[in-house]
């Protein structure tokens, strides 16, 4: 089951169309006849009677709409929690000069940066940089889950991107300003739908793909995570309360332009397709940053523009 989000609402993405295409989509609440919410929010909730309707929706009675992909907004809008781990590839902390952590790196990336899988990201300055990560999307919630059981919490995988604000990350000397310097507007952009996790046998092996015009600049595989996916919920949730719709960014593999000689960072033009195996792909384009003064008009709805006054 995929579930993405048009115009505010969650849609049930029909299997088979190609990663470029417009694809096809059945609007939940509308084809549920109210049974099922249109808020993604809640429909975490009830996610296994959710893949049970999905399972049975007659596609020959049921109204789907063409959509475009440009109109896929962020499939989760408005976590309560959004976090992300540092330094969980051994080849990526190699190449970015720091040791591999111990225990494991957590921010967090603002909702305020979240956008959907077309977004285009305005670059706030000329260091920004690509980590292509694989986001797990929590279900059920809880508090001090056991590695055993973790992914029993887990609802399904996107793709996401960890942009980054290189020089504002590591400002301020002891304490790097990770969290804020990853949350500018549409620095995360994440999709292109939730892929539900009955659909991924094994999310630590899964390849993942980042390119621009054409190169590879990362090309990873989670089998290669210092600390998987069940290891992250039971360090998280050993201290905080997961709930539905959690976002975990679970880190990027090498490749990144911090860590290439010379260093090179995105510029108005580029365009980069992130793809992980099984879960489709999402691409930005960027632009300038218009004016020292801007304004976000982005939000936590996830608009596929991100626009910049
Ligand atoms: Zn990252």
């Amino acid at each position: 089951m995929r579930i993405g989000s048009v115009e505010g609402r969650a849609t049930l993405i029909i299997p088979g169309t190609g990663p470029t295409e417009d694809i096809s989509g059945i609007d939940i609440q509308t084809a549920s006849h109210g049974r099922f919410s249109a808020d993604t929010l809640e429909l975490l909730q009830e996610w296994e009677d959710l893949r049970q309707w999905a399972s049975t929706v007659d596609l020959a009675t049921t109204p789907v709409h063409r959509v475009k992909r440009n109109l896929l907004e962020a499939p989760v809008a408005q976590p309560k929690q959004i976090f992300a781990i540092g330094m969980n590839y051994s080849d990526h902390a190699a190449e970015v000069n720091l040791s591999i952590p111990t225990t494991p790196a957590v921010f967090t990336k603002f909702s305020s940066a979240l956008a959907g899988p077309e977004a285009t990201v305005a670059l706030p300055t000329a260091s920004v940089d690509w980590e292509v990560e694989l986001v797990a999307v929590i279900g059920i919630g809880g508090h001090n889950i056991p590695r055993e059981s973790a992914l029993d919490h887990v609802a399904g995988y996107m793709v996401g991107q960890d942009l980054s604000e290189r020089e504002l990350q590591f400002a301020g000397g002891g304490a790097p300003q990770f969290s804020l310097a990853k949350s500018y507007p549409g620095f995360a952009p994440t999709g292109p739908w939730i892929t539900s996790s009955d659909e991924i046998a094994d999310p630590g092996a899964l390849s993942m793909v980042c390119s621009k015009a054409g190169r590879v600049l990362q090309k990873g595989t989670t089998k290669n995570l210092v600390f998987d996916l069940p290891h992250l919920i039971e360090h998280l949730s050993s201290v905080v309360e997961l709930y539905p719709g959690d976002l975990i960014f679970t880190g990027t593999p090498d490749g990144v332009g911090f860590g290439r000689s010379p260093q090179e960072y995105l510029v108005p033009g580029d365009e980069l397709v992130s793809s992980i195996e099984g879960l489709g792909e999402i691409r930005q384009q960027f632009t300038p940053w218009i004016g020292a003064t801007a304004s976000a008009d982005a939000d936590a709805s996830g608009r596929s523009t991100v626009t910049l006054g």
